[in-house]
């Protein structure tokens, strides 16, 4: 049976969720392995958490994962055997480089296009940096 202490602690660790939950969160990609494919299973609410177009992060993960990827309904199915470590690994990657302001850290950001350059907009302190198209 757990002690008065360790309840403590537990509503504490609570407490401090709640607290940090302001704080932006990379979604996990919940990967699950069919064959030789490995499929996203919860590639759509990835996307709509980090506000980008689900092809643009398909075709980020395809580069960088030597893999075909192919967005159906709410899944991406990558044709190859991938771990959830491996796909987290770009995810976070992908988050540092088109959805994280490199000024002000914050995730309150939109790709546009201008031209053939695509830029990285800062909704929150508008700083505006180029990113490398995908
Ligand atoms: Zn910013």
């Amino acid at each position: 049976m757990a002690s008065y202490k360790e309840l403590l602690d537990r509503l504490y660790e609570k407490v401090k969720v709640t607290e940090s939950s302001e704080r932006f969160e990379i979604p996990k990609a919940n990967v699950r392995i069919e064959g030789n494919k490995t499929i996203v299973v919860n590639f759509s609410q990835i996307c709509s958490r980090l506000k980008r177009k689900p092809n643009h992060l398909a075709k980020f993960l395809s580069k960088e994962l030597a893999s075909q990827a192919i967005v159906e309904q709410n899944r991406l199915i990558l044709n190859r055997k991938l771990n959830a470590k491996m796909v987290n690994e770009k995810i976070e990657l992908y988050v540092k480089e088109f959805v994280i302001c490199p000024e002000c850290k914050k995730p309150d950001t939109e790709l546009i296009k201008e031209k053939r350059f695509v830029f990285l907009h800062c909704l929150a302190c508008g700083a505006k940096h180029s990113v490398r198209s995908v």
